[in-house]
């Protein structure tokens, strides 16, 4: 339910509304914008009397909300989220490449992709420490020497980095990664999430390999359920019958997100496609679809990478990708 209040509601007003659906157990998100200030009700609003609250002087209006995710909402937010990182936006109009090799290997590796990707024009760069592998037996990452290695590449570059998390045991090394990816794999790890939401953390969503657009917003419900409001979605293909690429890449999820979310929406073809040739075409569609940022793997030497080799691709042909993206760019779908 969201309560849409008069121009002329006084702080104190707004303040005595909250502390009366508090003492109903119903939390408030309040949303000042230029024109209205919109409070939302979380929590379970089936026993409120919606007339009474549209009775009080400093209600215009009064609105229930029929879809389950609350924070994540856009009727809740009036303006989009931009997160920005020291300057570094995204969302909102921003828009941003997140580049990188799928896992850390080596200082040499990471500091050259690190400052390849940059001068191509990349905001962000990637890597894995910790890989979530299909098999035990495959490369699992640096951990804690990767995470040190994506530091130093940060301190080299100025890059914002971007690292998965697997287990919130972790987290204290995270403490000087700017962006914490969770990844596909544990979109919908619960316990995960929900120790996400009460840190300050960025937090990369990816959506899982079979979950719906809607099973997505409830996963960055959990994270914002917890008072971490700070949560990019982020398409890296779903899983279909199709067998010629990785998984599908589903581009239609960028104007269904801008409808129902303010969040950013991040498209990540590396991951969809499996096959370095097509990142370039999907990454322009992307952009051309309004997407707010591209996730796309670079590694030094793509055939010897100890993780996502094919769909790699070599710093020049991102480089190739990224200025064809830029150009496009300017001509992208907005969303109000
Ligand atoms: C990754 O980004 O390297 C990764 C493992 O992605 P996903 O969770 O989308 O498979
Ligand atoms: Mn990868």
């Amino acid at each position: 339910m969201i309560v849409v209040l008069k121009n002329e509601a006084k702080p104190e007003q707004i303040e005595n509304l909250k502390t009366w659906l508090q003492s109903m157990n119903i939390g408030t998100h309040i949303s000042v914008g230029v024109n209205h200030t919109i409070v939302g009700l979380v929590g379970d609003t089936s026993n409120v009397d919606m007339d009474l609250i549209g009775s009080l002087d400093i209600v215009e209006k009064v609105q229930r909300i029929q879809e389950p995710f609350k924070n994540a909402n856009r009727k809740f937010h009036q303006s989009r989220l931009v997160v920005d990182i020291n300057g570094t936006k995204i969302g909102g109009g921003e828009f941003q490449i997140i580049a990188g090799p799928c896992s850390v290997e080596s200082r040499e590796q990471i500091c050259y992709v690190a400052e390849s990707v940059k001068k191509s024009g990349a905001g962000f760069l990637r890597g894995g420490a910790f890989k979530p592998r299909t098999s035990p037996y495959a490369f699992q990452g640096l951990h804690g020497e990767g995470i040190e290695l994506l530091l130093e590449a940060k301190k080299l570059t100025g890059l914002p980095i971007v690292s998965e998390i697997m287990n919130i045991s972790h987290l204290p090394l995270f403490e000087k990664v700017d962006v914490v990816q969770v990844g596909a794999r544990n979109m919908q790890n619960f316990d995960l999430l929900k120790e996400l939401g009460k840190t300050d953390k960025v937090v990369l969503l990816k959506r899982g390999l079979a979950n719906s657009i809607d099973e997505l917003l409830m996963s960055a419900e959990y994270i914002m359920a917890g008072g971490n409001e700070n949560v990019i979605l982020c398409e890296r293909g779903i899983r279909t019958f199709e067998t010629r690429t990785r998984n599908t890449l589903d581009l239609s999820i960028i104007p269904v997100l801008k409808k129902l979310t303010h969040l950013p929406v991040v498209i990540d073809p590396s991951h969809a496609l499996g096959y370095s040739y097509m990142v370039k075409s999907m990454a322009l569609a992307a952009t051309a679809a309004g997407a707010d940022g591209l996730m796309i793997e670079v590694h030094n030497n793509p055939s010897k990478a100890l993780c996502d080799g094919a769909q790699s691709l070599t710093p020049e042909a991102f480089d190739d990708v990224a200025k064809a993206v830029f150009q496009i760019r300017p001509f992208a779908c907005k969303f109000e």
